[in-house]
């Protein structure tokens, strides 16, 4: 076995990685304080957030309305923005330091960039994409929840003997705790050794890509193979219901609609209030992004679909006519 940086005879507290992107949190971190408030509790432990960037003071103080008991800033020029090799020695020598016992990340790309290059670094494990957080019964180790084997198994993964535990969690998971702009927390401002020469790596531009962000959306009407390259009604009734548009793998894999709008395990993790599945046999990779769902109503013409097990209302008919049918009500309704 290699020999852990540090054990759990030393190694106390619950952290979570707090991702910002020019000084706003983003979704995830916000949903992991959530989870790691309630984790924290159950233990009786401090939350803390580790937030590397710069002018990101503010950010900290929403960190703490969203269940931080304590952050630390580490605040320089040089992380206005992500570099895995800043970030990576920021993070490892306050965690060396410090010793947490469990640290949480986003599945961003910057999380997973971050999460890989620490676990080796601190030579500890590290439960990647996990849909659920717990301690377990007796150990209080962390559990973390993962589907294995192309969604066929659910394992939980633990880590005995190396600190700290890691795990990411892929965003949409967990619910955005609401903030409480009264709770009380403190601010560290850690020191920053960092110079240019140091870093190998030089950001010389930075492109946001648009796109949507399904894991926020009320509603969802998504499509799967079933509609056969015509996503028209599908947008359609998206608009009329002020939603947005899903997709199955499937359907992104044939080029039909952006890689974006894709549910399940290797796509977004949706919990709107109404999800509208049509054209999609409901495998697990699919319904493992819509299973937090309000209510799931599912079109499929085969009445052996399994999605029909997953869903509130069945409707087992062609798509095409029902949502004409759906769009044409509504339209009549709309002023
Ligand atoms: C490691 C791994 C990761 C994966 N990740 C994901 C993921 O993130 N998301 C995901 O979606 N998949 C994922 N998959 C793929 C997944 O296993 C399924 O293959 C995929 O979800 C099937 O897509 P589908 O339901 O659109 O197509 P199909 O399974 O082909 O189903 C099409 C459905 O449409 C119905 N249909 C056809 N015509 C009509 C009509 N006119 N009216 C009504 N119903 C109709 C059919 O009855 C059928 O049920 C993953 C697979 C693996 C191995």
């Amino acid at each position: 076995m290699i020999p852990p940086a540090y054990g759990p005879e030393v190694a106390s507290g619950l952290w979570v990685y707090l991702e910002q992107e020019a000084g706003r949190l983003e979704g995830v971190a916000l949903e992991l304080l959530g989870r790691g408030r309630e984790l924290a509790a159950q233990k009786g432990t401090a939350l803390t957030g580790l937030l590397p960037g710069h002018q990101v003071q503010d950010a900290a103080r929403v960190a703490i309305a969203h269940g931080a008991d304590h952050v630390l800033v580490a605040d320089h020029p040089l992380l206005a923005a992500y570099s895995t090799e800043a970030w990576t020695e920021i993070a490892a020598r306050l965690i060396l330091e410090r010793k947490p016992e469990t640290l949480l990340l986003g599945a961003t790309p910057n999380g997973r960039d971050l999460a890989g290059r620490l676990a080796v670094r601190l030579r500890t494990g590290l439960t990647a994409d996990c849909t659920g957080l717990a301690w377990e019964e007796g150990t209080g180790l962390l559990l973390g929840e993962v589907t294995g084997f192309g969604g066929g198994v659910m394992a939980s993964i633990k880590c005995a003997h190396h600190r700290p535990q890691m795990a990411t969690v892929r965003p949409g998971i967990f619910p955005l705790p609401p903030p409480d702009p009264r709770r009380a927390g403190t601010i560290e401002e850690v020191s920053v050794a960092l110079s240019p020469e140091a870093l190998k790596a030089e950001v010389l531009r930075r492109v946001r890509q648009e796109g949507v962000d399904i894991t926020r959306a009320r509603v969802i009407v998504a499509g799967g193979r079933g509609v056969k390259g015509d996503f028209t009604p599908l947008t359609e009734l998206a608009r009329l219901l002020g939603g947005e548009v899903g997709a199955s793998r499937v359907a992104c894999d044939l080029g039909w609609i952006g890689r974006d709008r894709q549910i399940g395990q290797t796509g977004f993790v949706t919990r709107p209030w109404l999800a509208l599945v049509c054209g999609i046999s409901g495998a697990t990779q699919f319904t493992v992004g819509i299973k937090d769902a309000e209510q799931i109503v599912a079109i499929n013409s085969d009445p052996d679909a399994p999605i029909f097990e997953d869903a509130d209302l069945c409707v087992m008919d062609d798509l095409f006519p029902v949502l004409e049918a759906l769009i044409a009500e509504l339209q009549r309704g709309t002023p």
